[in-house]
């Protein structure tokens, strides 16, 4: 839920689950439509840079998305061997993308994103974030992730990135056992699923949810990663890794180690760290 003052100098979310909200000092607001899936709002923020909004909820902030693309990304393509074929599901705004392309053994990545407007006012309004969209390695298809998946062409993948909406409207169906069916059934042997899973603090019960959902469709392992996100609900927020046919109990250090290209927040440490979880997700998990 959202809420402008009348100056329209604050930019308000409210988190009704967690009983709090969360501020941004705005400039101007940029951009509004509503689109056959979701509204959109673009902001321009005095501390934050840009600030994309979808139905009243925080999107991506120039200033804080690098926590949450890398984290979404890094640590899934540095525990698979070698992930050539990579599909992301959602992730319009392409700061998934952008961070899957770093990596030199990807081949092929699929964005398949439900709205092309997110994407189209992502290239306007966050151009840094969408540098990398003419890579021949990047298609881009504007369909229902859900369907996509359900369609692809099984064992062809290796990674599956679901960078997601909440668990509402069309992101919906992405949280339910028929989706990681479809998810196992397209991943090849090894192959990772990895999807925003919202902040261990107020949504405990969607991440056990998630969990039990990837296990009873075939996955054999699944591990919860944390990170800052100031962004979102709590500031603090999760991805849920799951694999088929293979462990997640460790991951390519060296690799991560010898990255050929900079990041400002993974690395081999942050990697190790986001793997531990505190005593109240282990005892909610059961591990
Ligand atoms: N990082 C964000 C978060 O956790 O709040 C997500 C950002 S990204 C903009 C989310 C995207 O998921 C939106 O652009 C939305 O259109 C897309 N999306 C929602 N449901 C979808 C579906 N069923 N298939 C494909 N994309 C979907």
């Amino acid at each position: 839920m959202s809420e402008q003052n009348a100056a329209l100098s604050w930019f308000t979310e409210q988190h009704g689950r967690a009983g709090s909200a969360f501020s941004l000092h705005v400039k101007a607001l940029l951009h509004t439509e509503k689109t056959p899936f979701q509204s959109i709002e673009i902001y321009d923020t005095t501390d934050w840079g840009k600030l994309m909004v979808i139905d009243g909820c925080t999107m991506v902030s120039t200033r804080d998305n690098f926590l949450y693309h890398e984290m979404m990304v890094h640590p899934a393509l540095f525990t698979h061997a070698r992930a050539k074929r990579v599909v992301i599901i959602g992730g319009g705004d392409c700061g998934t993308l952008l961070e899957v392309l770093r990596h030199e053994e990807v081949e092929y990545v699929a964005q398949v994103e439900i709205d092309e407007r997110v994407t189209r006012l992502a290239e306007q309004y966050f151009p840094e974030l969408c540098a990398s969209n003419g890579d021949p390695r990047a298609e881009f298809l504007f369909v229902d992730g859900i369907k996509y998946m359900a369609e692809l062409e099984p064992e062809s993948v290796d990674v599956v990135i679901v960078d997601s909406t909440d668990p509402i409207g069309p992101a919906k169906g992405l949280f339910h056992t028929t989706f990681y069916t479809s998810c196992c059934k397209a991943l090849r042997p090894s192959g990772i699923l990895v999807q925003q899973s919202e902040s261990p603090l107020v949504h405990l019960d969607i991440i056990k949810m998630m969990r039990n959902a990837m296990r009873l469709s075939g996955f054999h392992a699944v591990r919860t990663l944390t990170f800052p996100q100031p962004l979102y609900p709590t500031g603090w927020w999760s991805c849920t890794m799951a694999r088929k046919g293979a462990d997640l109990s460790g991951f390519r250090e060296r690799g991560a180690a010898a990255k050929r290209f900079a990041t400002r927040y993974y690395n081999v440490d942050i990697h190790r760290a986001a793997l531990a979880l505190p005593e109240f997700m282990r005892e909610a998990f059961g591990d």
